[in-house]
């Protein structure tokens, strides 16, 4: 488990779709202050349903949690409004690279602002700073979001979760649908506000090779569970990891069925 004092813990996570579809069946993972954490796994392996709960956007979906815990701070999500959690600090980037794509980059940017209820000067101050991290959002500060290319709009989503001044920033699937130089800027910037800024951040990924490139630690799902945690570099040089999630994924077989009879809580699998 992480050495750091945590800003986030999931615990044994449950949760259902229309009170009927598991999607979620036991999920732990652990961040410390100031860490990034990969939450890796395949298409509907849970990452996503996982990131909705932290941020207590389950609901929205007709999703519920029926068990487990999410602290943030030490302070249980779960009974908190999505709102709420922004301005103690945990956004979220949502799949999709969500823009308006109507209003410019700027105005989108400033968006993220209000939302806190920032002044004028520090609205102006942070977008310097988010311009800063991402210097082609100032070149596209007047063109309407719709009119920008994929990887600048999800730039806007990020600048957008950081003109909240987030503690923690989740994100997910940032490099979908986007060209490989384009993946390493953004995950560039990422590592970035993680070094100078200290911000924790939890990013889910299909893409293994480059999250597992960024991230200090990491945890894989399948089935809605975690099966294994532990460091990045640690999992990255695993061979079945490399062989199910970094590019040869042929074989018909579950990293749990690999690893274990059956899959291991986060705790007991860690490879640390
Ligand atoms: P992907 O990478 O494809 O987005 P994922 O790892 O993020 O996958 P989830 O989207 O969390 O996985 O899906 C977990 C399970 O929950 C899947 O079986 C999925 O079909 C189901 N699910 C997700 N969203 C809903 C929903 N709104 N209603 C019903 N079932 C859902």
């Amino acid at each position: 488990m992480t050495q750091a004092r945590p800003i986030l813990e999931v615990t044994n996570l449950k949760a259902t779709y229309h009170h009927s579809i598991t999607a979620l069946d036991g999920v732990h993972l652990a961040l410390g202050e100031g860490e990034i954490l990969a939450v890796l796994g395949s298409n509907g392996a849970g990452k996503t349903t996982t990131l909705k709960a932290i941020s207590n956007l389950l609901p929205a979906e007709r999703g519920q949690v029926t068990a487990g815990q999410v602290l943030f701070q030490g302070k249980t999500t779960l009974s908190r409004s999505p709102a709420s959690l922004v301005r103690a600090g945990l956004v979220q980037v949502l799949e999709g690279r969500h823009c308006f794509k109507s209003l410019t980059v700027e105005e989108n940017l400033v968006a993220g602002g209000l939302g806190r209820g920032a002044s004028r000067s520090e609205i102006a101050a942070d977008l310097e700073k988010v311009y800063r991290w991402f210097p082609r959002l100032q070149q596209k500060r007047q063109t309407a979001s719709g009119l920008t290319s994929g990887g600048e709009q999800q730039m806007t989503a990020i600048g957008r979760a950081l003109m909240a001044r987030p503690r923690l920033l989740i994100l997910d699937e940032p490099s979908m649908g986007l060209a490989p130089l384009v993946v390493q800027d953004i995950f560039r910037a990422l590592q970035r506000l993680n070094v100078e800024e200290r911000l924790s951040i939890v990013v889910a990924e299909q893409n293994s090779a480059v999250a597992l490139t960024y991230a200090h630690r990491a945890v894989i799902l399948e089935n809605g569970r975690t099966v294994l945690e532990g460091l990045a570099a640690d999992l990255k040089a695993r061979s079945d990891v490399r062989a199910f999630y970094l590019g040869r994924k042929s074989a018909a077989i579950s990293l749990a069925a690999l690893s274990n009879a059956s899959p291991t809580p986060a705790t007991s699998g860690a490879l640390s």
